[in-house]
C-alpha cells in the first residue's frame, strides 16, 4: 500500500525531481512487488491497435477492455496525440496504473521521408544517417510514440530478398557503424527526451540470409559467418544502447530464432550482458507451431519465455497460457519477473511513470508536424545517398541548361512509389517527382516534354512511339526506370531482379535514336540491367530517396551536389551469380588445363566478377591517392597500427571521396576472406586540394571467430589495403602481427 501511495504521487508529478534521481532499480522492483502474476503477464503483452479506434467492434471491445484491464504492456500501430492520450487515459485506469508504451514501425522518416535504409546506406556518411533517424524520432514521438521497430540490422547479400531496402547491405563493418548512427539518431544519448524514441535492433538473427532469398525462409549457417558477418550489427546496436532487440521469423539451423535460446539467452543476455527487452516480431510465437517446432501454442509460449523472449508480439500465447505454466511448475515465476523487469525498466527510463502523457502534448505535435527544416534535412541526405554508376565522356553534369529535355519512363512523375513501404504515415501527394525537380532546377531556360513509354511491370509496347518521338525532339534525354515501390520490402521477394516488365527494350529503342540519353534507376534492391550498363550514357542509382527524390536528383543532374555515394551491395551481372559479394575467399584450384578443358571455379557462361563492386561510386571529380606509411611494419601485443596516405582532389569539382580500407589475413588456421573492410572516412577536397588520411586498426580488427574457440587474432602475415572501392585498390602495405 506503501509503495502504491509513493506510485500514484509520482504520477501526479508531485515526486518528479525526486524520482528522476531515484534508482531506477529500485522503483521496478517495488512495483513488481504489487503485481499479480496477471498484471505482469499482462505488461509481456502487445497487441495491435488498429482497431482500437476505429468503429465498435469486438475486437475493440476486448482490446480496450484489456488495457483497462491492465492486461496489456505495449499497443502498436496508434499514433497521434488525440488517439494515444485516449488510450493512455484507459491504461491509468488499471488497477496499477503503469503506463502503455506506443510502438510503430518508424523505418525511415515518419512524416518527411528520407531515403530507404539502403540508399541512406549508400550515403556512407554517418553523421547524415544519425540525423535522418533523429528527425525521425522527433516527428514519431511528437506524435506520441515512445518507440520504434528499427533499426533493421540485418545483414543482405541476396537481393532477391525484398527486405535489403531496409537493412544497410552486405558487410559487418559498414552494416555496424550505420547501426550504431541510427540507433543513437532514434534515441539520443540517454532515453527520455521528447524529441527521442527508443530504438530496436531487429530482426535477431541472421533473417537476411533466409534460403534462396525467400522472406521468412529457414537459415542455415556457420557458427563463423553468424560470429563474423550477422552479429556485429547487432553487438553494435547494442554497445551503442539500443533499448530492445526483435527476433526473428526465421529458423537458424534448425531452432526458430524466437524459440531460440542460443541467440537470446546464451549470445545476448549472457555473453552481451544486454539490459534491455526482446519482442517477439509479430505472431512469431504462434509460427513456432507452424514450424513444427512446438506441439501447442502453451509449449511455444514456454519455449518463447525460457529462450529469452520477452514481450509477446500479437500471439496472445503469453497472455493464454503462462499463467498455467507457471502454476503447473513449468516456468518459474523468476523468469516471468526478469521480463517484466526488463519492460518495466524502460518504462522508467522514457520517464512514463512521471507524466504518462509526456509524448503526447498537442501543442508540441502541431509545431514539429509544420516545422519546414526538415525536408532541407530529408533533401541533403538524399543527395548524399545517390550513387553515380556510369558517366561517360563526362555527360553529366547538365550544369548549362540543354535547351530541350525530354523525359521518358514509368517513374518520371512517381510520387508514392518514391518512398517504397513504411511511409503510411506521410503525405505522399507532397513528394517532388524527377518531373518536378528538373522543372524546378531549370525552370524555363529548358524546354520539358514527357513520355511515359510504358509501365513499370507492363507487357505492352503501345507507348514506344510516343516515347521514341519525344526522344528525337530532344537534346538530352533522361530516362526514370526502375521497380514499383511496392516490389521490395517485407514479404516482397522477387526471383527475377531485372528491371520489371518492357522497360529495358524502351530504353534500346530510345538509344538507337543517337541521342544522348541519362538512365535513373530505382529500386529497393540492386537490379540487372545489362544492356543500360554497357549502352547509356550515364547511370544514377537512386534506390528509392523519400519525399525529396525529385529535388535531390536535379540538384545531382545539374552539378550543384557533386555525387559522394557508394554502394553498400555488390550488383550481380546475373541472377546465377547469387549470393555474390566482395569478401568471398579465393577457392584451393589454380588454372589447370587438362585435353583442354580448363579447370577452374568459375562459370562458363559469365565471369566471376560482379557488375558493380561493393563500395563503387563515381563523382564528378577525380581523385589521386599518394605514399602511403605505415607507422610500424610489425604489430607487438596492443599496439595500434597507423596508415596513412594522401588523398588529392585532381579534378576540376567540390567533391567528396569515401576512402576505404581494407585488410586480408594471409594465412591463418581459418581460411579468410580476400578483403574486408575495417574503416573508411568521407572526405572532402575542394578542387586541387590535398589532405592526409589516417586511419588506426587496433589488433581486436584483425581477429576473426574460430567455431569452439572463439575470436582468436593469429600471428602472421597481413596486407593492407586503401581505394576508393572494392575494386578499385590503389595503395598497398604489408605488415606482420608477432
Ligand atoms: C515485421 C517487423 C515489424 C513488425 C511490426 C513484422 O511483420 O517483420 O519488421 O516491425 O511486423 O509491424
Amino acid at each position: 500500500k506503501k509503495y502504491l501511495y509513493l506510485i500514484c504521487l509520482m504520477q501526479m508529478g508531485a515526486f518528479n525531481v525526486y524520482a528522476q534521481n531515484r534508482n531506477i532499480d529500485l522503483r521496478v522492483d517495488s512495483l513488481i512487488k504489487l503485481m499479480t502474476l496477471k498484471e505482469k503477464i499482462g505488461q509481456l503483452n502487445q497487441y495491435s491497435g488498429r482497431d482500437a479506434t476505429g468503429p465498435a467492434t469486438d475486437k475493440k471491445k476486448f482490446l480496450l477492455d484489456d488495457i483497462k484491464n491492465g492486461m496489456v504492456g505495449s499497443v502498436l500501430n496508434i499514433k497521434g496525440v488525440k488517439d494515444t492520450r485516449e488510450i493512455q487515459a484507459l491504461a491509468l485506469q488499471s488497477r496499477l496504473k503503469i503506463p502503455l508504451l506506443f510502438s510503430l514501425d518508424v523505418i525511415h522518416g515518419y512524416k518527411t521521408v528520407f531515403p530507404v535504409p539502403l540508399a541512406e546506406s549508400a550515403s556512407w556518411d554517418t553523421l547524415a544517417i544519425r540525423q535522418s533517424a533523429h528527425v525521425a524520432a522527433t516527428e514519431a514521438a511528437a506524435s506520441g510514440i515512445h518507440w520504434t521497430f528499427a533499426p533493421m540490422v540485418d545483414i543482405g547479400r541476396d537481393p532477391r530478398w525484398g527486405r535489403v531496402m531496409e537493412g544497410a547491405g552486405e558487410d559487418a563493418y559498414l552494416g555496424s557503424v550505420i547501426a550504431r548512427a541510427r540507433v543513437l539518431g532514434f534515441q539520443g544519448e540517454k532515453l527520455g527526451g521528447t524529441d527521442a524514441v527508443m530504438a530496436c535492433a531487429k530482426h535477431f538473427a541472421a533473417y537476411g540470409a533466409a534460403i534462396a532469398g525467400r522472406d521468412y525462409n529457414s537459415v542455415d549457417m556457420s557458427d563463423q559467418m553468424l560470429n563474423e558477418v550477422y552479429l556485429p550489427p547487432f553487438k553494435a546496436a547494442a554497445d551503442a544502447g539500443v533499448a530492445t532487440f526483435m527476433n526473428s521469423f526465421n529458423t537458424l539451423n534448425g531452432i526458430p530464432a524466437t524459440g531460440n535460446s542460443y541467440l537470446q539467452q546464451d549470445i545476448l543476455k549472457r555473453d552481451w550482458a544486454y539490459k534491455g527487452f526482446v519482442v517477439s516480431d509479430w505472431g512469431s510465437i504462434n509460427e513456432m507451431v507452424t514450424w513444427g517446432f512446438a506441439k501447442n501454442q502453451t509449449e511455444a509460449a514456454k519455449k518463447a519465455i525460457l529462450a529469452g523472449n520477452d514481450m509477446d508480439m500479437e500471439s496472445l500465447a503469453y497472455k493464454n497460457n503462462l499463467e498455467k505454466l507457471v502454476n503447473l511448475g513449468e516456468v518459474k515465476v523468476e523468469a516471468v519477473d526478469n521480463a517484466v523487469r526488463r519492460i518495466l525498466y524502460k518504462k522508467f527510463e522514457l520517464g512514463l511513470f512521471d507524466d504518462p502523457y509526456k509524448f503526447s502534448v498537442q501543442a508540441r505535435e502541431d509545431k514539429v508536424m509544420h516545422d519546414k527544416s526538415f525536408a532541407l534535412i530529408a533533401r541533403s541526405v538524399a543527395e548524399k545517398s545517390i550513387v553515380l554508376l556510369k558517366n561517360d565522356k563526362q555527360i553529366l553534369p547538365l550544369n548549362n541548361a540543354p535547351a530541350k529535355i525530354a523525359l521518358i519512363g514509368p517513374l518520371v512523375k512517381a510520387k508514392q512509389d518514391l518512398g517504397s513501404t513504411w511511409t503510411v504515415y506521410s503525405d505522399t501527394t507532397t513528394y517532388t517527382s524527377v518531373y518536378e525537380g528538373i522543372r524546378d532546377k531549370y525552370g524555363n531556360k529548358s524546354k520539358l516534354s514527357y513520355a511515359r513509354g510504358c509501365d513499370i511491370s507492363d507487357t505492352s509496347s503501345a507507348g514506344f512511339n510516343e516515347a521514341l518521338a519525344v526522344a528525337k525532339e530532344a537534346d538530352v534525354v533522361i530516362m526514370v526506370l526502375g521497380e514499383a515501390g511496392y516490389m521490395s520490402g517485407e514479404a516482397k521477394s522477387r526471383s527475377d531482379i531485372c528491371l520489371p516488365g518492357r522497360q529495358e527494350e524502351l530504353f534500346n529503342l530510345v538509344k538507337a535514336t543517337g541521342k544522348k540519353v541519362i538512365v535513373v534507376l530505382m529500386a529497393g534492391r540492386p537490379m540487372i540491367f545489362n544492356s543500360i550498363a554497357d549502352k547509356a550514357d550515364a547511370i544514377i542509382y537512386a534506390f528509392w530517396l523519400g519525399s525529396e527524390t525529385g529535388n535531390s536528383l536535379a540538384n545531382v543532374i545539374s552539378g550543384s551536389y557533386n555525387p559522394s555515394g557508394r554502394l553498400p551491395i555488390t550488383f550481380p551481372r546475373a541472377m546465377g551469380q547469387i549470393p555474390v559479394f566482395y569478401s568471398y575467399a579465393n577457392t584451393g584450384r589454380p588454372v589447370t588445363e587438362h585435353s583442354g578443358i580448363k579447370y577452374k571455379s568459375a562459370y562458363l557462361d559469365l565471369p566471376n566478377t560482379p557488375r558493380y563492386a561493393f563500395g563503387y561510386g563515381l563523382s564528378y571529380t577525380k581523385f589521386g591517392y599518394s605514399d602511403i606509411k605505415l607507422d610500424k611494419p610489425v604489430l607487438l601485443g596492443k599496439d595500434d597500427l597507423n596508415i596513412s596516405f594522401t588523398l588529392t582532389n585532381t579534378g576540376s569539382f567540390s567533391g567528396s571521396d569515401v576512402v576505404q580500407l581494407y585488410i586480408q589475413d594471409k594465412i591463418a588456421s581459418v581460411v579468410r576472406p580476400v578483403k574486408e573492410l575495417k574503416n573508411f572516412a568521407k572526405v572532402m577536397l575542394k578542387p586541387g586540394e590535398s589532405k592526409l588520411v589516417t586511419f588506426k586498426i587496433k589488433p581486436n580488427q584483425l581477429s576473426f571467430y574460430k567455431s569452439g574457440t572463439g575470436w582468436v587474432t593469429e600471428p602472421g602475415a597481413f596486407k593492407v589495403m586503401v581505394g576508393s572501392s572494392s575494386d578499385d585498390i590503389r595503395l598497398q602495405g604489408d605488415f606482420m602481427v608477432q
